[in-house]
């Protein structure tokens, strides 16, 4: 796409700092990291999130996020990561070109977890059934 920044950084029209390469993906640094060593994965070919990520390229996205993670996590040595993508404008998406976050994460780093709420065995129950049915 023209005007995706992304798909600029995949092109290598604009400056990233990239860190690991692949032949569909491409991983470099965010410029706002949440932590040290904070590393978006990208497919080079533009798709919006995961609801249209080609599934075909699943092996090759996991096979090169742990490769990414790894050399990550031995130079901010850390052992434990977030692995995660915001997919919609609600979840926090910003950028709709698909990006898989590598965030690593150090003891008392501080990092706003999700806050959680507890349900009911009722409601869980009912939930279920009506997701598994779609
Ligand atoms: P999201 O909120 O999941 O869409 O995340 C978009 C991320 O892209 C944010 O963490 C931004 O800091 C990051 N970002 C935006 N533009 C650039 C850029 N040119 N180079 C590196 N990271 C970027």
């Amino acid at each position: 796409m023209n005007d995706c920044i992304f798909c600029k950084i995949a092109k290598k029209e604009i400056p990233s700092f990239i860190i690991n390469e692949s032949k569909n993906f491409l991983a470099f640094l965010d410029i706002n990291p949440r932590t040290k060593g904070h590393v978006l994965v990208i497919p080079k070919k533009h798709c919006t999130n995961l609801t249209d990520f080609p599934s075909s390229l699943a092996k090759e996205l996991i096979d090169f996020s742990k490769e990414t993670a790894n050399k990550i996590l031995k130079t901010v040595k850390t052992t434990d990561f977030n692995f995660s993508i915001n997919n919609g404008k609600f979840s926090g998406q910003e950028v709709f070109h698909a990006h898989f976050h590598i965030i690593p994460r150090f003891k008392d780093d501080k990092l706003a977890q999700w806050p959680k709420s507890p349900s009911s065995n009722e409601l869980l129950k009912k939930l279920a059934e009506e997701i598994k049915q779609k």
